[in-house]
């Protein structure tokens, strides 16, 4: 049986006003710890704030990036995965949508990153997706493909039972569209073959969660799916309650 995984992803938002607000009101609420992980995903500069706020042990914390150089060095702006477990986060998003599109991340650079982070003992939390124009070419299993190879090429298949994948079509993130629940299980099933192909015990094992427009109203039908074990949220993440009524959809 895997265990649901709700991760919030809270891109370049946040002040420590808004984040005092919203992680007391997370600390004090979410008590399902024993049957969902949860993790928020703060910028950088707020890890520790998050940490030292935080009062309820179920909720983790994990940052949005990570830089592909194992150690430190002359990499200005860059933030290592050691410095990242300093301060006690157990999982990094790597390969959003908006790191590929916006900062030119590619599938070496993000398998090179899964690397330090699995070996940095960090859970990278990978995120794959196609676009619209993708999808509506037909090509969406192809995309897809190409993006989990190129971990595997690097990290193998047993490695993806520490790994958990985001299906996030690039399409319904941040747009209000979402996935219907089939269209998502559809992807989801296809992420775990793929692995099955592998390693049928990292393929029972893995997580995959599915994120794109993600909201109270239609989490339940999406968690509900076979293959579908929680999901990575943007927006309603900021929102305490929608944020801990998508992580209680998921138990
Ligand atoms: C995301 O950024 O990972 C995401 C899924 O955003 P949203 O929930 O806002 O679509």
């Amino acid at each position: 049986m895997r265990k649901p995984f709700v991760a919030g992803n809270w891109k370049m938002h946040g002040s420590k006003a808004m984040i005092a607000s919203l992680i007391n009101d997370l600390s004090r609420a979410w008590q399902q710890g024993d049957k969902v992980d949860v993790a928020v995903c703060p910028p950088f500069v707020y890890i520790d704030y998050v940490q030292r706020t935080l009062n309820n042990p179920a909720i983790k914390v994990g940052a949005q990036n990570m830089a592909a150089e194992p150690e430190y060095g002359a990499f200005t702006g860059e933030v290592s995965a050691p410095m990242l477990k300093e301060f006690d986060c157990r999982y990094v998003i790597l390969g959003h949508s908006e790191r590929r599109s916006l900062f030119g991340e590619d599938d070496d650079l993000i398998a090179r990153k899964v690397e330090v982070a699995l070996n940095a003992r960090l859970t990278p939390i990978l995120c794959v997706g196609e676009t619209l124009e993708e999808r509506d070419a037909g090509i969406t299993e192809q995309v897809i493909e190409r993006q989990l190879q190129a971990v595997i090429d690097r990290v193998g298949g047993d490695a993806f039972a520490d790994i958990v994948v985001a299906y996030e079509p690039v399409w319904a993130i941040g747009t209000g569209k979402t996935a219907s629940p089939e269209q998502a299980q559809a992807v989801h099933a296809f992420i775990r073959d793929k692995i099955r192909l592998l390693s049928a015990e990292a393929a029972d094992d893995m997580i995959i969660q599915y994120g794109g427009s993600v909201k109270p109203g239609n989490a339940m039908e999406l968690f509900s799916q076979p293959d579908i074990d929680g999901g990575l949220i943007g927006g309603a993440s900021l929102v305490a309650d929608d944020f801990l009524a998508i992580c209680n959809a998921a138990a």
